[in-house]
């Protein structure tokens, strides 16, 4: 079994996050192989990360040339993962490590993807809660694809899940996303989502809002559809309009005072076409990013893989 680990400024959780995890490592009595990656952290992370590896052959680190983003710190830990099934996990003891019990158990029944479903969360801000019960419901209406609710990383994968999705080469990763895409047998476990065990949260709003922007331009073409359906909607109405003004202006007295009409219908429609560029741009930068294709991550080192480490996912 393989455990993949992104850790960004990460320095005060890693010794915990290490012991209690072998406490369920120790009980489950399997072999198992743990991958941290260093997402390009600016504090003692690795320093830490390298005292492990030096004293457990199992403790693998891949450290980044600079910080590439969480969803690519787990796909390089994927890519590197050789076990025969692999668990995706925050260092920040958000996802507690006992359920991997639980996600063994499951697996082992025959399931090929166990993830963890947050029935509650504990320690995170109104705004983080209200932001994220939002998001996952939009997604869902958003897209064709099965995406499960309130369900973040944490999951269990099964080493035909894990090949599917080192052959999907987007640059713009959405990973909960892509393994519901990706189908084969999955399973929802429950869960308490505990508090941060230390430090901030490294997803601040500004990352946030790129996140749920890759995810939902990744699995869904409607923010496109409905530029086409407003469009369609306002030219009729416009349409109608001036076949009414200049029947009035013809064949009536009444003339329509000017300047209110003529501001809000240019406000009006100068946002909405503004608003309709930017989807547009939002879609064709990531296009451009994808055509580019420039490597997912660079590895700076990477520590106690014995092999020659692949080739990064391209
Ligand atoms: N993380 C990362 N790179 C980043 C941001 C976050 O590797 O650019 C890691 C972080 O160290 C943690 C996990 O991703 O292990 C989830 O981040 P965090 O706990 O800050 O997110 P939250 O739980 O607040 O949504
Ligand atoms: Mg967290």
């Amino acid at each position: 079994m393989s455990i993949v680990i992104p850790t960004y400024n990460e320095e005060k959780v890693i010794d915990v996050l290490y012991s209690r995890l072998r406490e369920v490592l120790d009980e489950i009595a399997v072999p198992y192989e743990l991958i941290f990656v260093n997402d390009g952290s600016r504090d003692g992370t690795l320093r830490e990360l390298l005292k492990l590896a030096k004293k457990h052959a199992e403790v693998k680190v891949i450290d980044f040339s600079r910080n590439f983003g969480h969803q690519i710190a787990v796909t390089a830990g994927l890519d590197h993962a050789r076990g025969d099934a692999v668990v995706i996990m925050d260092a920040d003891l958000q996802d507690t490590p006992q359920l991997i019990k639980e996600f063994i158990y499951q697996w082992r029944q025959g399931y090929d993807v166990v993830y963890a479903v947050r029935a509650k969360r504990k320690g995170e801000t109104f705004f983080k809660q209200l932001t994220a019960k939002l998001f996952y419901r939009t997604m869902q209406r958003l897209t064709d694809v099965d995406i499960p609710l309130d369900t973040g990383d944490f999951r269990l994968m099964n080493r035909n899940v894990v090949d599917s999705l080192s052959a999907i080469h987007e640059r713009h990763r959405f990973i909960r996303g892509l393994v519901a895409w990706a189908g084969y047998p999955q399973i929802g476990v429950p869960y308490v989502r505990d508090e941060r065990y230390a430090g901030e949260t490294k997803y601040p709003l500004k990352k946030m809002i790129k996140f749920a922007l890759d995810g939902i331009t990744s699995f869904s073409f409607r923010p496109l559809q409905w530029a086409t359906k407003i469009g369609f909607t306002v030219a009729i109405l416009g349409f109608l309009g001036a076949i009414l003004i200049v029947y009035m202006k013809l064949f009536t007295n009444v003339t329509i005072q000017g300047w209110t009409s003529i501001m809000v219908a240019l406000l009006v429609l100068g946002g909405m076409q503004l608003l309709m560029l930017g989807i547009l741009g939002e879609y064709i930068g990531r296009i451009y990013d994808e055509v580019r294709g420039r490597p997912l991550y660079l590895i700076r080192e990477v520590y106690n893989f014995e092999s020659v480490s692949p080739s990064p996912n391209l």
